[in-house]
């Protein structure tokens, strides 16, 4: 049991550490402890009833990014079989020179993000690695929670093309405008119409570790991916010396092995062990060897890439981190790979410099609002509807109730009224109540 394992090597370096320090206070040495910092922080923390010490958790909103730091947020590591545990594929990186890039927005995982309180100004651009659900199915919860929340600029999503343009990214996008046609025509007049709009980037799927983005020293690249039907990639993103590497959805292929190698941070996709697939998900031994094995990254093949590629840390996600399941993807990965290792679940937080990478926990907030504004926000205009309608096709009359909807309001215009007239009063200029405009 891997479970048991961990325990007994937290337990193990704890007694390390304790008889370091005895041994250095008995000698009356003071300074670093000569136990390498894996086992330890290097010195004593300073106990006082007073004094707060170092968090071994990390808490949003209240760690600076130094400028030479990557911080990459597990936002979801999960499954398309949603579970309140784990949100779909997600992982936020974010740069000490201020960017931030979201790689794969599955279901589920706009709420963890959310959770971060980061102005969602800062959020808006999206690296969408293949079009599965699991990889993407957030995008439209961030698209319009995100301009609710405070996004005044448009939504740029980076995404592969298909074989056919069908399958692309560009459609996808294009199909979800589609479907959220009610939904803006139901908004604009309401609030800051500048973030109800997309700005897609589609490129080859078959670029191999073509450059895709390449602004204020960051450069992101794309390279094929092996996962159910061409178009799919994995990315590499490089800055400051630091690389970071995310496979979204592939079998082991030759390019994340060449694209990817020495990475700081490599992530990949590493599916459940093929028992639990059986035993956990209801499928058939032969689905689950196929899918398991075939249309995804199996634990030991996952090792094998590691074992390859050499990061400074491999990151696995994709299989759900249960007590009963994580020992058997851990083992698995262990048969071909002894390198360092972060089994992710949301919420795991990597700090990347050039001398450390610290792995945590972050302690998050539910009950969260939006977070502060990065820019003011304006009030409508007068002229959204009409704009909206003209830029859609639509008839204006149907941005706005007809006179059948209308005529079913009831009027409670005297306990509304009041509500203008406490504004007014109270922010010192005049709201007029719609009805008298
Ligand atoms: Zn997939
Ligand atoms: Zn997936």
């Amino acid at each position: 049991m891997v479970i048991s394992k961990k325990f007994a090597l937290i337990s193990s370096s704890a007694f390390l550490v304790l008889a370091v320090y005895s041994w250095a206070n008995s000698d009356g040495r003071e300074g670093r402890s000569p136990i390498s910092s894996s086992f330890a922080a290097e010195q004593p923390p300073e106990v006082t009833p007073t004094l707060a010490r170092e968090r071994e958790t990390y808490y949003p909103n209240s760690e600076d990014l130094n400028p030479d730091e990557m911080r990459v947020v597990a936002c979801g590591t999960g499954m398309p079989t949603t579970r309140a545990a784990q949100a779909a594929a997600c992982f936020l990186v974010e740069l000490g020179n201020g960017d931030k890039f979201l790689f794969d927005i599955g279901s589920g995982s706009a709420e963890r993000i959310s959770s971060l309180q980061i102005p969602y100004n800062y959020l808006d651009k999206v690296f969408i690695g293949h079009l599965h659900t699991d990889h993407f199915g957030a995008i439209h919860d961030l698209f319009i929670g995100g301009a609710l929340m405070g996004r005044n600029r448009p939504l740029r999503i980076w995404g592969p093309s298909g074989a056919v343009p069908e399958l692309g990214t560009a459609h996808a996008m294009d199909g979800m405008m589609q479907m959220l046609l009610w939904d803006l025509a139901a908004r604009v007049g309401a609030t800051d119409p500048r973030g109800y709009q997309i700005d897609v980037h589609e490129f080859d799927y078959k670029g191999e570790n073509q450059v895709i983005y390449e602004e204020n020293g960051v450069v992101i690249r794309s390279f094929p991916a092996v996962h159910g039907v061409d178009g799919a990639v994995s990315f590499g993103l490089e800055w400051n010396d630091l690389k970071f590497v995310f496979s979204s959805d592939t079998y082991p292929n030759k390019w994340f092995v060449e694209y990817a190698k020495d990475a700081d941070l490599a992530i990949h996709e590493c599916f459940i062990a093929v028992p639990d697939i059986v035993n956990k998900m209801r499928f058939t031994p032969e689905s689950a060897l196929y899918v398991g094995t075939q249309i995804h990254t199996a634990p030991e093949a996952f090792g094998k890439v590691m074992s390859e590629i050499k990061p400074r840390m491999a990151v696995a996600y994709h299989f759900f981190k249960d007590f009963d399941t994580t020992a058997e993807v851990h083992d698995r990965i262990r048969k071909t790979y002894d390198g360092p290792l972060s089994l992710a679940e949301d919420f795991m937080v990597w700090n990347v410099t050039k001398d450390d990478i610290r792995v945590r926990l972050a302690v998050t907030e539910e009950n969260t609002w939006s977070p502060p504004l990065s820019e003011p926000a304006i009030p409508p205009g007068k002229n959204d509807r009409e704009t909206f309608a003209k830029n859609q096709g639509l008839p204006v009359e149907v941005v706005g109730y007809s006179d059948f909807i209308a005529g079913g309001a009831w009027n409670v215009d005297d306990v509304l009224r009041p509500v203008y007239k406490e504004a007014s009063e109270v922010l010192g200029r005049e709201f007029t109540y719609p009805a008298d405009q």
